[in-house]
């Protein structure tokens, strides 16, 4: 098994090398990621192909849903790592049309540590109930649970005290909500970008003044 694995990586490391000599060593030279991407492991594409980029351009997150959990020290790791070393521009958080887990959410769950971790996206389905329940195909509902969720992950990303200090220190830093489709290889814009000015935010850091531990 590992022989197998060790020979796909040769015959990957020959194929790029074959006209481009030097790839690997452009590599190790430290590409600077501008993105921070936050997508659902199931989803059937490398975020650095759906965004027509090199691997090293792109850093990555992975969780089912995705969800941006508050407590969950992976994301809230990387989110530092972005922000405050690498200084990422942009924070895309993707979801994917027909998402086996969200579809899962809806059937009513039934699978252990996964409908835990998805219990956030199962409280925002309840939330949504008479509107996803108006949609009686279950593709369509899992899509607009998709769509739903990236809004409530993007602005759960929005109220992360990394976020808030970045955009508080007038560094650079946009957040984006994506849904892609694996039938057609496009990325939709749900218009949900915010990059902490005040148009963006709702006028909560109009005045970029930080809050006091009293106001807080
Ligand atoms: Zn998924």
């Amino acid at each position: 098994m590992t022989e197998a694995l060790i020979r796909r990586n040769l015959d990957g490391v020959a194929a790029r090398t074959r006209d481009d000599p030097d790839h690997f060593l452009r590599l190790a030279g430290g590409p600077k990621p501008q993105c921070l991407w936050i997508g659902c492991p199931d989803c059937g594409a490398a975020p650095h192909e759906i965004l027509g980029l090199s691997a090293g351009d792109v850093l990555v997150h992975h969780s089912l849903g995705p969800i941006v959990g508050p407590h969950d020290i992976a994301i809230l790791a990387l989110l530092e790592v972005a922000i405050d070393l690498t200084a990422v521009r942009r924070i895309v958080v993707c979801g994917h049309y027909g998402c086996a887990s969200l579809r899962g959410v809806l059937q009513g769950g039934g699978r252990g540590l996964v409908d835990h971790w998805l219990q956030p996206v199962s409280v925002l389905s309840e939330r949504h109930a008479a509107t996803l329940e108006a949609i009686s195909d279950l593709e369509a509902r899992t899509n607009a649970l998709c769509e739903l969720n990236i809004r409530e992950q993007v602005a759960c990303l929005a109220r992360n005290s990394l976020v808030r200090d970045a955009w508080w220190r007038g560094q650079p830093l946009s957040l984006h909500g994506f849904a892609y489709s694996e039938k057609d290889g496009l990325l939709r814009d749900l218009e949900i970008s915010r990059d902490g000015g005040p148009a963006s935010h709702r006028g909560q850091h109009a005045s970029r003044k930080r809050p006091t531990k009293a106001s807080t």
